[in-house]
């Protein structure tokens, strides 16, 4: 209900992109403060490529502890009506993994899609095309990250409620890893295999039950790409 409700809200704010600019200076705000949100001109302006080094430059802030200051109450009441997001971002829902934070971005900025080992269906399609074709991100990223929970479950096949079932979309991936040594959870380099594997997967999944993303693609539209979050430093490793 609320994707609908959002796609209204772009379809109106893509007729007067204006009422998403908020250039006032709020009296409260220390100078230096984010207040403004991404705009349509913005996002329009935006290339594949362009949201990959933004995304770069701000891994490398957070890295350093050093996140760009932001007035959050200035930003929601930017935001209220329309969201012109640069990107979506598909990552495990782990809560060592705080997406928005890991690419020093804020409100407005990206999509976050979230389930236990980062792969898709076609919930999760249906939101990367809704960022994609309906509100004009530039890029869909898939996150993976170590020590992934999911990945070691599905490693070690382990069945639990309907963990189970969840467990069937990321085992396939787990399978496509060719390895001859210790292939348990146990062995941190088989594991950080399948979870290359799980994203390369995901990737290859988007693009053969997505046309829509696929087209996209082809166009130089969008890019889709991959990553793995490094839970030793917070720094992101692109795979391509
Ligand atoms: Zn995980």
């Amino acid at each position: 209900m609320s994707l609908f409700a959002f796609s209204c809200d772009n379809a109106v704010a893509t007729e007067t992109p204006a009422t998403a600019t908020v250039t006032t200076q709020s009296a409260k705000a220390p100078r230096g403060v984010v207040e403004n949100v991404l705009t349509k001109a913005e996002q329009d302006a935006l290339t594949p490529d362009m949201v990959i080094q933004s995304f770069k430059e701000g891994n490398v802030r957070f890295q350093r502890n050093d996140l760009t200051a932001r007035d959050h109450s200035e930003q929601v009441r930017a935001s209220t009506y329309a969201q012109f997001p640069k990107a979506i971002v598909l990552s495990c829902v782990d809560s060592r993994v705080p997406v928005e934070d890991v690419f020093d971005r804020g409100i407005g900025d990206i999509f976050v899609a979230r389930v236990a080992g980062n792969f898709v269906n076609e919930d999760i399609l249906g939101s990367m095309e809704f960022a994609c074709k309906v509100s004009g991100s530039k890029l869909v990223l898939v996150m993976g990250h170590e020590h992934c929970g999911a990945v070691k479950a599905a490693v070690d096949d382990v069945k639990i409620g309907n963990i189970t079932p969840m467990l069937e979309k990321i085992k396939p991936a787990v399978a496509q890893v060719e390895y001859d040594g210790d292939r348990s959870s146990k062995n941190d380099a088989f594991v950080h295999m399948a979870c290359e594997s799980n994203v390369r997967n995901t990737i290859a999944r988007i693009r053969k039950n997505s046309p829509i993303l696929q087209e996209m693609e082809a166009n130089d539209e969008i890019k889709i790409i991959g990553a793995v979050y490094d839970m030793d430093d917070g720094s992101v490793d692109f795979m391509n």
